[in-house]
């Protein structure tokens, strides 16, 4: 059973999850200079692991099969979802599991 401390961290542990989401929206809608230069600054490709669409929720466009991962609107998928990860923040949401990396982490 949850303790009292475990769910308030849960909760904390949540919110900054949802924060960093409402923060990757607002940046690749407003802040194109930005995502250049940090796509500019990653290194590494997608693998197509799927952890970027399991931050929170599960994406419901997100298809898994076999041990493969897709995404069900790949041609439509919004602009956060195209440019994920833009700073190392996006890569500890997801611990790190992801094939990109930074050279540089200067917060957005
Ligand atoms: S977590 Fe990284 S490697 Fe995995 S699907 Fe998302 S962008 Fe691609």
């Amino acid at each position: 059973m949850e303790t009292v401390a475990q769910k308030r961290d849960n909760v904390a542990l949540t919110m900054n999850l949802f924060y960093h989401k409402v923060r990757r929206f607002m940046v690749v809608h407003f802040r194109i200079k930005y995502v250049r230069e940090s796509i500019d600054v990653r290194e590494g490709a997608c693998d197509q692991c799927g952890q970027c669409c399991k931050i929170i929720v599960q994406c419901p466009f997100l298809s898994e099969a076999d041990g493969h991962t897709s995404c069900r609107i790949y041609k439509l998928r919004p602009l956060q979802c195209r440019a994920f990860p833009l700073h190392d923040n996006d890569l500890r949401d997801i611990e790190y599991k992801c094939s990109f990396r930074f050279r540089n982490t200067d917060d957005a």
